[in-house]
């Protein structure tokens, strides 16, 4: 029996595994991370093109049953079975992560890789076919979001197979995909907690000008006690964060991003409040206002921004003094 919560959905579709495994370039020195192995149909395939496998697997009966499967062939002592919650649970050293994983943790293990350490090769996953598309997004795109902003920040995303909701036993009620995400080596040096807060601005009404975004009573508010803040304790920033700090943010931002309801912090834009005009004018909101003219910013949405516009927006604001952390 299946449950339901645990996105227990196994693949039966012996030739769609073979084609993840070639896909995903396992080397023989590879140590493989699986997630959720399931009854162990594709964990039974990394063991053969990889040194060994560490497969973490949240439901006690699949990890038994799991071990049963391989007890007693030459595949069981190159297999590590780690039972738990793949979130909570602290993970080891690997090269490669190849998974086929329940869809409702998506967010938070996408940012938990991408913030574990030493960073590994890649990782080639199944997702829901809606996250695909919105880690693939670019400038434009209908599902360019907050999401793909900082994963492509932070990794190299490619869309590699898609995979009708019949591979799958019992079949989900949508569509997958596969994906590679290989992390960028050097990380971009920015500070993610900065990005991130001027992305999640940004986006949250991504078709709104930012112009109007930044004329905001809310937005101008929360700025200028940031603003108030830094001035206060004379703290001088360099503009990047060391490496553990970044890892920890990213890793905080899994949980901020919902996996199936990715709008949720896109606000409608009819329902944009109405406070810009109430925002009283200020020598901030001038000081936050040129810094926009200064790029030419202004009449630019979210929507259409590249990570390269960001950056240079990020390092506008920074300069005139105006954090977003
Ligand atoms: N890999 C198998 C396959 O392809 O046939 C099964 C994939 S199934 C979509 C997801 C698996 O992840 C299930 O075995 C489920 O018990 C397990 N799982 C669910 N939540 C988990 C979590 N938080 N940590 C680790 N494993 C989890």
């Amino acid at each position: 029996s299946f449950h339901k919560s645990k996105g227990q959905h196994i693949l039966k579709n012996p030739l769609l595994v073979d084609s993840i495994v070639q896909k995903s370039g396992i080397k023989p020195t590879d140590t493989v991370l699986e997630i959720g192995p399931g009854t162990g149909n594709l964990t039974k395939k990394l063991l053969e093109a990889g040194k060994n496998v560490i497969a973490v697997e949240l439901d006690p009966r699949m990890v038994l049953e799991l071990q049963r499967r391989f007890q007693g062939t030459p595949l069981s002592n190159r297999l590590k079975v780690i039972q738990g919650d793949v979130l909570k649970c602290d993970l080891p050293y690997f090269d490669i992560c190849v998974a086929n994983i329940p869809y409702q943790i998506s967010s938070p293990l996408t940012f938990k890789l991408l913030a574990h350490r030493p960073l590994f090769r890649c990782a080639v996953i199944m997702f829901q076919r809606e996250f695909a598309m919105r880690l693939v997004a670019q400038p434009g795109d209908t599902l360019y979001c907050r999401l793909s902003v900082n994963t492509q920040l932070l990794s190299r995303i490619s869309h590699l197979l898609k995979v009708g909701r019949n591979n799958f036993r019992p079949p989900p009620k949508v569509d997958s995909s596969v994906v590679r995400i290989e992390p960028r080596k050097p990380l971009p040096p920015v500070n993610f907690k900065e990005w991130d807060g001027l992305v999640r601005i940004c986006f949250n009404r991504k078709n709104k000008t930012l112009g109007s975004i930044f004329r905001q009573k809310s937005v101008l508010s929360l700025l200028e006690k940031n603003y108030k803040t830094l001035q206060a304790l004379q703290l001088s920033q360099d503009g990047s964060s060391n490496d553990a700090e970044m890892a920890m943010a990213v890793s905080a931002l899994g949980n901020t991003l919902g996996d199936l309801n990715m709008d949720a912090d896109e606000k409608d834009d009819e329902e944009m409040d109405l406070d810009d005009a109430n925002a009283k004018s200020s020598e901030f909101k001038d000081k936050v206002l040129n810094v926009l003219k200064q790029g030419n910013f202004e009449e630019r949405r979210a929507s259409k921004l590249a990570q390269a516009d960001f950056m240079h927006l990020l390092s506008l604001f920074n300069k005139a003094g105006i954090h977003f952390s």
